[in-house]
């Protein structure tokens, strides 16, 4: 603080006396407008918000729609006045959160009672089953669904070999192929003549 007129200065009265008052540093306001005017990435939104003279904290969440390395929001947000030289924290998507998966082995071939093993073992659930008649013997794993990596506690559906046909009564095709269960090498009975016309 100064004055015009020196401290115990005796003056008349009405005299006019001028003075300052120090003030100190002024802090300016900023006005936040829309940060994501020069688009929604990190860079973009962190720059907006340095040049106008405020400091960036950042944190990171998982977004389903927002694209990794954009910016989810801010805060203050838009609309909001703060001193220069505050701190606006923004939140910058990490993509969507990874889907947690289980990889399950070929179960293909095992018996039922290995297979169902597997899939408890896996964090799985043992779906339906069917039986289908095959060259494999009864009980053997034919096929099943989902493959590869699933969702824990997915229920896999089995398809078991009910066996070959009972008493060798097999149906073969013109190659010695049962059509039933899929065992091969059969003889071809009855004869079908000269095959001319089967496969022309
Ligand atoms: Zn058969």
């Amino acid at each position: 603080m100064s004055q015009s007129v020196a401290g115990g200065t005796k003056v008349a009265k009405n005299t006019s006396v001028n003075y300052e008052v120090s003030k100190g540093k002024e802090v300016k306001d900023v006005y936040i407008g829309n940060a994501e005017q020069n688009g929604s990435s990190e860079s973009a939104v962190t720059s907006y918000f340095t040049n106008k003279g405020l400091k960036v904290s950042r944190s990171e969440q998982y977004h389903d729609s927002v694209p990794k390395g954009n910016v989810i929001s801010y805060s203050p947000g838009n609309g909001s006045t703060v001193k220069e030289g505050s701190t606006v924290n923004i939140v910058v998507s990490s993509g969507p959160k990874p889907v947690e998966t289980v990889s399950l082995q070929d179960l293909t071939g095992m018996t039922q009672a290995n297979a169902e093993n597997a899939i408890r073992n896996a964090g799985l659930s043992v779906g339906s089953q069917s039986t289908k008649p095959s060259s494999k013997p009864a009980g053997i794993v034919l096929d099943y669904s989902p493959r590869g990596n699933v969702k824990p506690g997915t229920a896999i559906t089995l398809v078991i070999s009910s066996g070959p046909c009972k008493d060798g009564s097999h149906t073969p095709d013109a190659n010695g192929t049962c059509t039933v269960c899929g065992t091969t090498g059969l003889a071809v009975t009855p004869p079908r003549g000269d095959g001319s016309t089967e496969n022309p």
